[in-house]
């Protein structure tokens, strides 16, 4: 079997684009994958253009190969552009792969470990009596695990302290409402700094909050050591590292609790079996990153089916944010939620269908994340 044709397409779904890759052969199988670099996806798309080069007429069965190759062969290695476009080929050939052989992807893993997978919560309205409810309502459905919302979601102005002082009031009540068996963390969207993280964590009485997610950017492992010596309080991060390297730190160095990887983002199946095998050794559990459309999810579903080392998945809907229709008629077999938890399904490959004739009907639409600033007017992190 021979690669013959790698087609990106980014699709307008919601607010945003969706970048799926298909990749072609001669024997008629086909895969898709996803890329998890939102709001870059025009260069996504160039870095498949230089990869088009390498892999037409390459065996698709050689994902591991592949990824060496696409990895390291430009001298100057790896990359997030690199990566999230090494993620969705990657995807795409395990999809092949699977059909090939006839299994699903979680079989190409190392099989099911597990016959479902428990999903996360999260609440978007904004700290108050409505998050508490909304919350209150994903327990009721049976959901383990909840992401609460921090304050100044959508502020723009943004200011840290203002987020801070309007979160940590409601963070103790939500606690004081859902009880001591539910599971409950917050992402603060890399929007604060050490000094506003750490006051935030000690304004929260102890027990509080089971995970605080991305309180800070990544790009300093030191930023988070020296956190950690101020709050006791479980990390959860990684959802953008772009390779097992940039996790290295944060495994080895007790600096991340739970594992946030992006199987989009980190390099597709290949690369995050491995995070995962590491987290494994450190009891560190996997609670990837799922913000895109039914690819990511149903690649997602089949990572977290085969490794042991695994808490929740993202699910990134509530009552306020129903999935659109056009998602909803572009992939007709998307994975849905029974209760709170996915199926794992056992159809060959990430087991994704693709309404082809509607992709192609919108020029690209450009997004850019929201520019937030503070009111002196510099800016700040999204
Ligand atoms: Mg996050």
């Amino acid at each position: 079997m021979r690669i013959t044709a790698i087609d990106c397409h980014p699709v307008w779904i919601g607010h945003r684009n969706q970048l799926l890759l298909k990749i072609s052969t001669d024997q008629g199988l086909y895969g898709w994958g996803e890329s998890g670099f939102s709001g870059r996806e025009r260069a996504v798309i160039g870095a498949v253009d230089h990869y088009r080069e390498l892999l037409i007429g390459r065996d698709p069965m050689l994902p591991g190969a592949i990824w060496q190759e696409l990895y390291r062969s430009q001298y100057f290695e790896g990359g997030r552009v690199l990566t999230a476009a090494i993620s969705a080929i990657d995807i795409a050939l395990h999809d092949i792969r699977g059909k090939a052989l006839g299994v699903p992807v979680h079989q190409l893993l190392g099989g099911r470990v597990r016959d479902r997978v428990p999903a996360l919560a999260s609440t978007f309205a904004a700290p108050g009596p409505e998050m508490i409810e909304e919350a209150q309502s994903f327990v009721a459905d049976g959901f383990q695990a909840i992401r609460l919302q921090r304050g100044g979601r959508d502020a723009n102005p943004h200011e840290p302290w203002e987020a801070i002082g309007e979160t940590a009031p409601w963070m103790a009540r939500a606690r004081e409402a859902l009880g001591p068996s539910v599971v409950l963390g917050v992402d603060f969207h890399h929007r604060l700094s050490l000094a506003e993280t750490a006051s935030f964590c000690q304004r929260l009485p102890r027990g509080t909050l089971d995970f605080l997610e991305e309180p800070m950017r990544d790009e300093t492992p030191e930023a988070y050591t020296a956190l950690r010596t101020m709050t006791e309080i479980p990390f959860a991060l990684g959802e953008e590292f772009a390779s097992k390297w940039q996790a290295l730190p944060y495994i080895e160095r007790g600096l991340a609790q739970y594992m946030r990887l992006d199987v989009c983002n980190i390099g597709g199946f290949t690369e995050a079996m491995k995070v995962a095998g590491w987290c494994e050794a450190h009891y560190v559990d996997l609670m990837p990153h799922n913000p895109l459309g039914p690819v990511c999810t149903a690649a997602s579903i089949h990572l977290a089916a085969a490794v042991p080392n695994f808490a929740w998945l993202e699910y990134n809907r509530s009552r306020f944010r129903p999935p659109p229709q056009i998602e909803l008629d572009l992939f007709p077999n998307s994975p849905t939620l029974q209760g709170a938890y996915f199926p794992v399904t056992d159809t060959p490959g990430i087991g994704i269908e693709v309404n082809e004739a509607l992709l192609s009907r919108d020029e690209f639409r450009y997004w850019n994340p929201p520019i937030l600033r503070r009111r002196d007017g510099s800016f700040t992190n999204w």
